[in-house]
């Protein structure tokens, strides 16, 4: 593949960061199960948590062959540190930059794009994981909120994300388009860290079991429309 000129300057600057900064620790972090927070604010300075948000919403601005790029250094140097980026660009980032409204892209979109947030993505459930229509997480309408009950399962940075993307039934009857997606702030009461995954590798990355009990968020945290989540989260 023949890059341009800014790609290959990516793909410099990555490749020098990790080497220098990723792989000497990668052994480590992956015994000790450390979270590479210090390396993580590097690398958002480097602009590798909103590769492809426009740079007006506080993301680099770059295709998304740069945030392909980018991926691939990061896990030259350490597999669990790339894990954790992808998931805050793509899905987090890329479904914020297509469905979120204005107001939720300057509360979300863009300290996720600088790294001043991290982001997770909660679709999978201890039964269903590549039938994402087989949701059984209920999102019930209360006046000005929405209130959270059910279990996800493998959640890359369940446990140390500042905001999730959940997806959750909102209309049992209405099946696939009974689906709706939230912004959910994991310090909200009832956002529960209930395990986390003993992996073969990329013990750098949490993966988690978050268990939502009756966890109360604003209604306005909607993403795009009601009955849209599954047409998002695909
Ligand atoms: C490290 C890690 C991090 C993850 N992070 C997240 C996250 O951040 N957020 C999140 O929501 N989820 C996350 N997941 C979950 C991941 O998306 C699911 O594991 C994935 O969707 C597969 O679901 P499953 O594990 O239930 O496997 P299954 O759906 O049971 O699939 C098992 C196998 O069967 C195959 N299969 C399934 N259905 C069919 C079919 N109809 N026809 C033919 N073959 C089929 C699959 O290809 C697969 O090989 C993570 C998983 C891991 C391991």
């Amino acid at each position: 593949m023949i890059l341009n000129e800014e790609q290959t300057m990516i793909q410099e600057a990555l490749r020098s960061f990790s080497r220098e900064r990723l792989a000497p620790n990668a052994a480590r972090w992956d015994k000790e199960h450390h979270f590479p927070k210090e390396e993580l604010q590097e690398l958002a300075a480097l602009g590798a948590f909103g590769v492809a948000v426009p740079e007006a919403l506080g993301g680099a601005g770059l295709d998304y062959v740069s945030l392909a790029l980018v991926l691939e250094e990061i896990a030259a140097g350490d597999g669990g540190t790339s894990t954790i980026i992808s998931v805050n660009n793509c899905p987090v980032c890329s479904i914020a930059m297509m469905y979120a409204n204005d107001a939720q892209k300057e509360q979300w979109l863009r300290p996720l794009a600088q790294g001043a947030m991290l982001g997770a993505f909660c679709l999978t459930e201890p039964h269903t994981g590549s039938d994402a229509s087989a949701l059984r997480t209920t999102a019930t309408r209360d006046g000005n909120e929405y209130v959270l009950n059910g279990t996800k399962q493998f959640i890359t940075s369940g446990k140390y994300a500042d905001v999730a993307i959940v997806m959750a039934v909102t209309d049992k009857a209405a099946g696939k388009r009974g689906i709706s997606a939230f912004w959910v702030p994991t310090n909200t009461p009832g956002y529960i860290v209930a395990g986390l995954e003993q992996k073969m590798g990329q013990h750098s990355s949490d993966t988690a079991q978050i268990l939502f009990d009756n966890c109360r968020i604003p209604a306005e945290n909607m993403i795009g429309e009601e009955g849209q989540g599954y047409k998002i989260a695909l």
